[in-house]
C-alpha cells in the first residue's frame, strides 16, 4: 500500500509530469470508483493541470478550478503513460480503475490489483470536502510538527502504539508498513501503549518517526512512478521480511497478527528478545 513516501513522490512526479497539461477525457472504468456525482468528471475535460496536493495518503490534483482527489487504498496505483492506446479500454476488467486522457498524448491511469475494489476518487470545489482528508491528524513532516506537538498526541491515549501510529485522524500518512519501521528504528514494541511513554521515549519515537518517512522520502524522489513499489520493498528493513535477519542485530524478523493484518518487528531491538504473543488467536481459544 502507498504510505506518506510514495505518495509524496507521486505527487512530485505529477507536478513535474502533469502541471500546464490539458485534460481531454476522463473515463472512469470500475464500479463505484467514483464516491462523487456533483460536479461530474466532465467538468474536468478542456481544464488545464495546475499543482498537486497531498493529504495524507490522498493526492488532491487541481485541474482547472475543481479538485480530483484520489486515495490509492491497499492495492491502487497510479500509472503514468506517454502513450495511450487509441480505443478506450472496456469498463470493468482487469485492474483499470480510471483514466484520464490529456490533449497532445499520454495521460495517466489509476489501477487497483486484487478483488477487493477500494479505491476512490472524488471531484471537489475543495478538498476539505472529502470526509477522509477533513479528519486526517497533522502531517508528520510538516515544520510545526514538534516533538511536543507529537507528545500531546500520545498524552493519555490507552491505545498500543502500533494501532496509534497507523490512525489517519491522530498522524496523516502513517501506514502498516511505516509504522513497524518506525517502532523498529525507535527500538519499541509495537504492543507498548501510548500513554507509558516516558519523556526520553516520546523524543526518541518521535525522532524515528521524522528519519523514518524522511529517509524513505528523500530515497523515493526522482524514482519514476513505475518503479516506486519496489524502492520501498528494498528500504525496509522488517516490514515484511518475516523469517529474514534484522540488520541491526541479525535476531531473526517475526510477525503477528494485528488488527486486520500482521506486523514484523525484531525481538532482540524491540521486545527485550522475546517473541509477542499473538492476541487475537489466544482471544479466540479462550
Ligand atoms: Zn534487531
Amino acid at each position: 500500500m502507498p504510505e506518506l513516501p510514495e505518495v509524496e513522490a507521486l505527487r512530485e512526479y505529477l507536478d513535474e509530469h502533469l502541471t500546464g497539461r490539458v485534460v481531454e477525457r476522463v473515463l472512469p472504468l470500475a464500479v463505484s470508483v467514483l464516491k462523487t456525482y456533483d460536479p461530474p468528471l466532465s467538468a474536468l475535460e478542456g481544464q488545464p493541470a495546475g499543482a498537486t496536493a497531498r493529504y495524507g495518503k490522498f493526492l488532491a490534483l487541481r485541474i482547472g478550478g475543481l479538485h480530483l482527489v484520489t486515495h490509492l487504498a491497499r492495492a491502487g496505483w497510479l500509472r503514468w503513460q506517454e502513450t495511450l492506446p487509441a480505443q478506450p479500454p472496456r469498463p470493468g476488467r482487469g485492474p483499470l480503475a480510471l483514466r484520464v486522457v490529456l490533449e497532445g498524448g499520454g495521460g495517466f491511469d489509476l489501477t487497483e490489483a486484487g478483488t477487493q475494489k477500494r479505491l476512490a476518487v472524488y471531484v471537489v470545489h475543495d478538498p476539505q470536502e472529502v470526509p477522509g482528508i477533513a479528519r486526517l491528524g497533522p502531517d508528520p513532516l510538516a515544520d510545526e510538527f514538534d516533538r511536543d506537538a507529537f507528545a500531546a498526541l500520545l498524552a493519555g491515549d490507552r491505545r498500543q502504539i502500533k494501532g496509534l501510529l497507523r490512525d489517519q485522524s491522530v498522524i496523516a500518512g502513517i501506514g502498516n508498513a511505516y509504522s513497524d519501521e518506525i517502532l523498529h528504528a525507535a527500538k519499541v514494541s509495537p504492543f507498548k501503549l501510548a500513554a507509558s511513554f516516558d519523556e526520553d521515549q516520546v523524543t526518541h519515537l518521535y525522532e524515528a518517526v521524522r528519519a523514518t518517512l524522511g529517509e524513505a522520502v528523500a530515497r523515493a524522489h526522482g524514482v519514476a512512478a513505475g518503479a516506486l513499489k519496489a524502492e520501498k520493498k528494498s528500504g525496509l528493513r522488517v516490514h515484511g521480511r518475516d523469517g529474514e535477519p534484522c540488520p541491526v542485530c541479525g535476531d531473526t524478523v517475526r510477525s503477528v497478527s494485528f488488527a486486520d493484518s500482521s506486523l514484523q518487528y525484531c525481538p532482540t531491538c524491540q521486545t527485550g528478545g522475546k517473541p509477542l504473543a499473538d492476541r487475537r488467536l489466544s482471544r479466540l481459544l479462550k
